[in-house]
C-alpha cells in the first residue's frame, strides 16, 4: 500500500468531513446535527486466552454510533491493525447506511486486533468466543440491542461461535439465533447471505446503468456488458461482486489487486480459477495466466472503465488520487476514498457510487436473516407451493385453450419451467435485496439531480440518510 501522506484525514476525520460538507446544505439545528455526528460510546476490552502454554492478551472493541433505532447493527472485522478511531468511523457509516436502505437499525460496528493467519482454527475459536463472552456480558451482543455480522477477516464460521457462545449464555431465550447475522445455513442463518455484499454492488451497477443521463455524466456509453473492471481485493465482497459481474453481466475483470501484487489480463481474468489458487497458494504470487506484478497499489492507477475496491479504507488517498483513471468508482469497501481524494476526484469528474450504498447488500440481507429468526420461519416456507399450484392452473388452461385451437401454439418448455417454479428463499433474497437496491440508487439519485447545490452521489447519500435520522431522532422528541 502507498503510504498515507501525512496530512490526510484519520478514516473517522474523512467520515465527519463528508458529513459536514452534507448538513452544511441542510437545516439541522447545530445541538440536532452534533447529536448525529458524534459516535454514543466505544468500549474496549482486554482480555487473556490461555494459548500454546501462556496467556496472550487481546485488545477489542464495540462502538455504537447511533441508537435512534435498535437494536444497532454493524459487522466485526479480525484486522492486526484495528484501531478505536476505525471502528468508530465504521460505525458511523453503518448509521448512514442503514437509514438509506430503510434497514431499521442504529449504526455499530466491532473490532479484534489479531491476524487471523497466524492463529489455527481452534485457536480462532476460543479467542472468538471469549470476545463473545466480553460483548455479551455488556449487552453488546444481543438480539434486541446490538447485532454484528461478518467483516473483513471475518465470516460465517465466527458468526456461528458467536450464536453460539451467545445461546449459551442465555439457554431461555427463543430469540437467540437473532443475537448475530452472517450465520451459516445449519446455525440459523439466510440463504444468500454470503454472497449478498458482493451481489449488492452488481444490483447497484445494474440500476446506475439503468440511468443514461448517469451513465453519460460518467463518460462512459451503453450497457455493463464489455465493461472494463479492476477489483481490488479477492475476498467476500470482491470475489463475489467479480464473479457475478463476469459470469453474469459480461464485464472484464481486467486486473484483480490483492496484499501480494495484482494480476493483469485484458482479455478478462477467470475470477473462479484465480480464487482458486489464491485459496491453494495464500497469494496472487505464481499465477500461472495474465501478467502478475508485485506492486499491486500502482494498477489501481491503469485504465479501466470501473474501479472496485474491496479491501481496505484509504486506498485512493492524497498520494494518488490524481493518477486515478477509472471514470466510474463504486467503493465495495468502507472508506477506500478519503475526504482529500474525494475532493480531486470530484473536482475531475470522477463518479463515485459511494460506500453507504454500493456495500449495503451485506445489512440488507443480515436485516432479512435477523426477521427470519424472530420469526422463526424460513421465507417462502408458506407460499411456494400455493403460488406454483395458482401457476400451474394459467398454464393448464392455456394449453386447454391452445388444444381447442387445434395447437396452433404452444407454450415453450423453458416458460413453463420458468413460470411453474415458485419462489424459494434464495429468490425472495435476491429479489428483496435488488428492490432495496434500485430504490436507495432512486433516492439518491432525486437529490443529486434535483438540487443545484448537490454536486455528487455521496453527498446525496448522506442528505438522504441524515434526513431520515434527523426524523427519527425528531418524532422521538429530541
Ligand atoms: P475479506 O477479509 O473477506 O477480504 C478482504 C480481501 O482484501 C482479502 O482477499 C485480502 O487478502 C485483501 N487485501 C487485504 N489487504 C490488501 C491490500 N493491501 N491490497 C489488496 N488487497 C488486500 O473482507 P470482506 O468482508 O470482503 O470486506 C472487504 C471490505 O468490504 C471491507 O472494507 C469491509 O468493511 C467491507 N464490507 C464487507 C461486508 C461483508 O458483508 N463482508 C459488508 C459491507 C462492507
Amino acid at each position: 500500500m502507498s503510504a498515507t501522506p501525512i496530512h490526510e484525514p484519520s478514516f473517522r476525520e474523512s467520515v465527519d468531513l463528508m458529513f459536514n460538507r452534507a448538513v452544511a446544505l441542510m437545516d439541522l439545528s447545530p445541538g440536532l446535527e452534533e447529536k448525529i455526528r458524534v459516535c454514543n460510546a466505544t468500549y474496549t476490552v482486554r482480555f487473556g486466552v490461555r494459548l500454546r502454554g501462556g496467556i496472550q492478551t487481546f485488545t477489542g472493541y464495540r462502538s455504537v454510533h447511533s441508537e435512534h433505532m435498535e437494536p444497532v447493527k454493524g459487522g466485526i472485522r479480525y484486522a492486526p491493525n484495528v484501531h478505536q478511531d476505525e471502528v468508530e468511523a465504521l460505525a458511523a457509516l453503518m448509521t448512514y447506511k442503514c437509514a438509506l436502505v430503510e434497514a431499521p437499525f442504529g449504526g455499530s460496528k466491532g473490532g479484534l486486533r489479531i491476524n487471523p493467519r497466524d492463529y489455527d482454527e481452534h485457536e480462532l475459536e476460543l479467542i472468538t468466543r471469549r470476545f463473545t463472552y466480553e460483548l455479551v456480558k455488556r449487552d453488546l451482543i444481543h438480539p434486541s440491542q446490538n447485532v454484528p455480522a461478518p467483516d473483513m477477516g471475518t465470516g460465517e464460521r465466527e458468526m456461528a461461535w458467536i450464536a453460539d457462545q451467545y445461546r449459551r449464555m442465555n439457554t431461555t431465550d427463543i430469540n437467540a439465533a437473532a443475537c448475530v447475522t452472517g450465520k451459516p445455513i445449519n446455525a440459523g442463518g439466510i440463504q444468500g447471505r454470503t454472497e449478498a455484499t458482493g451481489r449488492g454492488v452488481q444490483y447497484a451497477l445494474h440500476e446506475f446503468f439503468r440511468h443514461p443521463e448517469d451513465i453519460a455524466k460518467a463518460g462512459l456509453s451503453g450497457k455493463l456488458d464489455g465493461k472494463r473492471v479492476i477489483v481490488q481485493g479477492l475476498g467476500n465482497v470482491g470475489y463475489h461482486a467479480a464473479k457475478f459481474l463476469s459470469e453474469e453481466d459480461g464485464c472484464r475483470i481486467t486486473a484483480v489487486i490483492e496484499r501480494d501484487g495484482a494480476v493483469t489480463d485484458p482479455n478478462g481474468i477467470d475470477v473462479e480459477d484465480l480464487h482458486q489458487w489464491i485459496a491453494t497458494n495464500g497469494g496472487i504470487t505464481g499465477y500461472p495466466h495474465g501478467s502478475v506484478t508485485p506492486n499491486g497499489n500502482a494498477v489501481l492507477e491503469e485504465p479501466c472503465d470501473i474501479l472496485i475496491p474491496a479491501a481496505l479504507e484509504g486506498v485512493i488517498n492524497l498520494g494518488n488520487a490524481h493518477k486515478i483513471q477509472a471514470p466510474l468508482i463504486v467503493e465495495a469497501a468502507n472508506g477506500p476514498i478519503t475526504a482529500g481524494a474525494d475532493d480531486i476526484l470530484r473536482e475531475k469528474g470522477t463518479i463515485i457510487i459511494p460506500d453507504m450504498y454500493a456495500n449495503a447488500g451485506g445489512v440488507t440481507v443480515s436485516y432479512f436473516e435477523w426477521v427470519k429468526n424472530l420469526s422463526h420461519i424460513r421465507f417462502g416456507r408458506m407460499q411456494r407451493r400455493q403460488e406454483e399450484s395458482r401457476h400451474q392452473l394459467v398454464v393448464d388452461e392455456l394449453e386447454r385453450i391452445s388444444e381447442s385451437l387445434g395447437k396452433t401454439w404452444t407454450l415453450s418448455p423453458d416458460f413453463k419451467q420458468k413460470y411453474l417454479r415458485g419462489a424459494g428463499e434464495l429468490e425472495l433474497v435476491r429479489s428483496g435485496l435488488d428492490d432495496t437496491m434500485r430504490i436507495a440508487y432512486q433516492s439518491m439519485r432525486e437529490v443529486w439531480h434535483g438540487r443545484g447545490d448537490v454536486k455528487d452521489l455521496r453527498t446525496a447519500a448522506y442528505l438522504v440518510s441524515i434526513g431520515k435520522v434527523a426524523a427519527s431522532y425528531r418524532a422521538k422528541g429530541l
